[in-house]
């Protein structure tokens, strides 16, 4: 056995200690010094810089058994046989820029043992140097890690898991189950920024209040079922008619609904609320012999310093009642702030 190599050897498996020899090195002679790489339980192997292909030149009993290979099976030839197909492996490239550059390197590897079975090899890659410098021997050390590998790769996947869990929980507690729709808490978070946000820029913000007409009736007739059917339905046509991204349709609570509209001007927003009645009339239900009707509150509103945000909530519920009380299937817009608040 190559002598750098031995002495190296000793310390890198922790037979010899440095700072305390346990025995001198001169002092050993081959055959105990194959006891002792013998002895210990990491793979030990050597491989020659120096011939083509870099073959095994040593291999001790701990990589047979780790590896499945008889030392007459592997020597001679270059230790990637580990690997078998499986040679697209970042590590590998660590390995590679190691042995190009002489350095020692620490890789953890998919290999496979002789009956083809897959362990990960933490592999610990030691050049040896001759007198004069020359690279002559690469010792390896291997470390059968696939408990600890397979532990991390299923901490990882429960990690995982759980943030997929955490996602879904966070996307439930923000809508509405049946509908889908952004819920109650949402809007109110979303409301506070957008008003914030229009009294920045100067902005119009229009709010609508919307309940379904007599649908305590529906349930009664149809049953709760198909009445959660309407619901959906309902839903629908209030997205389908508001889909810019600055618009917010929120199942308020019940078989009532809100809808933040940003930026149009009192005009543009009454056509908008007229628009959502009609596609409601033209909107097939799950009632078959009724038709289902809504009726709106609507106000418009310019935040500024003697305007709060609960005004125009105020405003709204007022004029949703208002609508309600002329007769449902109805938009009542409430009157301007000034207006209003005199
Ligand atoms: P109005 O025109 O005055 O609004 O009459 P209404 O019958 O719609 O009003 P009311 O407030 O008396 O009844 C609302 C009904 O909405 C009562 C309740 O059974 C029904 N409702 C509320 N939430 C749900 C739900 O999630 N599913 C179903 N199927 N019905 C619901
Ligand atoms: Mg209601
Ligand atoms: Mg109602």
């Amino acid at each position: 056995m190559h002598a750098m190599a031995v002495s190296e050897l000793l310390t890198m498996t922790g037979a010899n200690n440095a700072e305390a020899p346990l025995v001198a090195p001169a002092v050993l002679d081959n055959v105990l010094i194959s006891q002792v790489v013998d002895a210990v339980q990491d793979g030990v192997s050597i491989s020659d810089m120096q011939q083509p292909d870099m073959p095994l030149v040593f291999v001790n009993g701990a990589f047979e058994s780790i590896t499945g290979y008889k030392s007459e099976d592997i020597l001679g030839k270059n230790c990637r046989v580990l690997q078998g197909d499986d040679r697209s492996q970042p590590e590998i490239d660590k390995l590679r820029r190691a042995f190009a550059r002489g350095t020692d390197c620490v890789a953890t590897l998919r290999n496979y043992r002789r009956d083809g079975t897959l362990f990960y090899n933490e592999l610990r890659v030691i050049p040896v140097h001759d007198t004069e410098g020359a690279l002559t021997h690469y010792i390896g050390i291997q470390k059968d890690v696939t408990s600890q590998v397979r532990l991390q790769q299923q901490l990882l996947e429960r990690e995982r898991k759980v943030q997929r869990l955490n996602a879904q929980l966070e996307l439930m507690a923000r809508c509405d189950e049946l509908t889908d729709l952004i819920n109650r808490r949402t809007f109110d978070d979303c409301l506070d920024r957008e008003w914030r946000r229009a009294a920045r820029d100067g902005a119009y913000l229009t709010l609508y209040m919307i309940d379904i007409d007599r649908f305590k009736a529906v349930n009664e007739k149809y049953g709760h079922a198909i009445g959660d059917a309407c619901l959906q339905s309902v839903a629908r046509v209030l997205e389908d008619n508001f889909r810019r991204a600055t618009d917010f349709v929120a199942r308020y609570g019940g078989e009532e609904f809100v809808i933040l509209d940003a930026g149009r001007d009192p005009d543009q927003a009454s056509v908008y609320g007229e628009r959502l009645l009609a596609a409601m009339h033209a909107c097939q239900l799950p009632t078959p012999e009724d038709k289902l009707t809504i009726s709106i509150g609507m106000s418009t509103m310019q935040p500024g310093p003697d305007i709060a945000v609960n005004d125009l909530l105020t405003a709204t519920e007022a004029a949703l009642r208002a609508a309600k009380d002329a007769g449902r299937d109805r938009m009542m817009v409430a009157p301007p702030a000034d207006q209003h608040n005199s």
